[in-house]
């Protein structure tokens, strides 16, 4: 069995973290370090945790609401490392994605806690690391190009993998391309760019922006409106011999059960459109590793 395999497989551990540092990324999302107490920790770059949201004292009455509401049980909820195994920190970096009556069914439970609730020194119980998300062992023999579509908190996992496969020197290229609505929306911006400077010619950070009004934002690296076909033929031309990895919101369990009872198609979210726009160009799905965030 590979190294790669054997993490895989291995059982997930409950870790008792103590949350040692939290860091506001932009005005909704939040990144978290956890001391998961001297334990040994191993994960491989594009894996999850799993956060309990009942553990909470400060949750309890809101997960008994939303239950009742819901007529079901909260689960845990699932939150990739943005860290990567060779950082000192285990990280995560959680996005509180706005609650819109009339559009979003209900307000979210645990991303709000975990990004504004200030739990500097508070102790969480995670459970990790899982997900099949990450670099094969022999990605060098099967691409030169890795290509990463992100978008919103999508951008945590492939950025794990990209500071990972530098670190590792691994003989790839990096395309990193990431929507999101405005300039103040942009994840990991910085670092991103600081990243580019230290990579020229192997990474390559293109961001898209949705909503953004200031027009002087724009030029070759940050790109108006969504993640289209013609972006992404400019982008990729090896399209037989690129490995793409595409994270980001996908059509829900609910969607799909509210499709089925109104016998109305589900609309196709970022995750369905980018698959459209691939195989559209002729990237074959064995190409493509997926990741979908509700
Ligand atoms: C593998 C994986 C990795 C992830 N990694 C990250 C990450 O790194 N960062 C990150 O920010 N997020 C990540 N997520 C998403 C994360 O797990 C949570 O889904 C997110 O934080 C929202 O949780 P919440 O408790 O705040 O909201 P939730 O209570 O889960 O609600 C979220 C949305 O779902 C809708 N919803 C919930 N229940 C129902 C229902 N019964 N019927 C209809 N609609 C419903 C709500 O209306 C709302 O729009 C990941 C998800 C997966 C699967």
């Amino acid at each position: 069995m590979s190294a790669a395999e054997t993490t895989l497989r291995k059982k997930p551990v409950e870790y008792e973290a103590t949350v040692t540092e939290v860091r506001m990324e932009t005005h909704d999302t939040a990144t978290l370090f956890l001391d998961l107490g001297g334990a040994p920790v191993e994960y491989k770059a594009g894996q999850f945790l799993n956060i309990d949201p009942h553990q909470f004292p400060a949750l309890r009455a809101f997960a008994a609401y939303l239950q009742e509401q819901k007529g079901r049980r909260e689960l845990f909820r699932s939150y990739s490392m943005s860290s990567a195994p060779h950082e000192p920190q285990v990280a995560i970096t959680v996005k509180d994605e706005e609650f819109i009556p009339g559009l979003t069914k209900y307000p979210g439970l645990l991303a709000p806690y975990l990004v504004h609730g200030r739990l500097t020194g508070a102790r969480v119980r995670v459970t990790g690391f899982m997900g099949p998300y990450v670099l094969p062992d022999d990605v060098e023999e099967r691409t030169d190009h890795l290509v990463h579509v992100v978008a919103g908190s999508g951008a945590v996992p492939n950025f794990s993998i990209l500071k990972d496969a530098l670190h590792r020197d691994l003989r790839l290229r990096h395309t990193f391309l990431c929507s999101n609505k405005t300039w103040a929306d942009m994840l990991f911006r910085e670092e991103l760019e600081k990243l580019e400077a230290a990579h020229p010619g192997t990474l390559r950070v293109v961001h898209t922006l949705t909503r953004e009004t200031d027009e002087p934002r724009f030029g070759p690296h940050v790109r108006k409106g969504r993640i289209n076909q013609a972006l992404l033929e400019e982008l990729i031309p090896d399209r037989d011999r690129c490995l793409v990895y595409v994270c980001g919101p996908a059509i829900t369990p609910w969607d799909r059960r509210k499709a089925l009872d109104t016998r109305t198609p589900a609309t196709p979210r970022f995750m369905e459109t980018v698959l459209g726009h691939l195989h559209e160009l002729g990237v074959e799905d064995k190409r493509i590793k997926r990741e979908a965030y509700g």
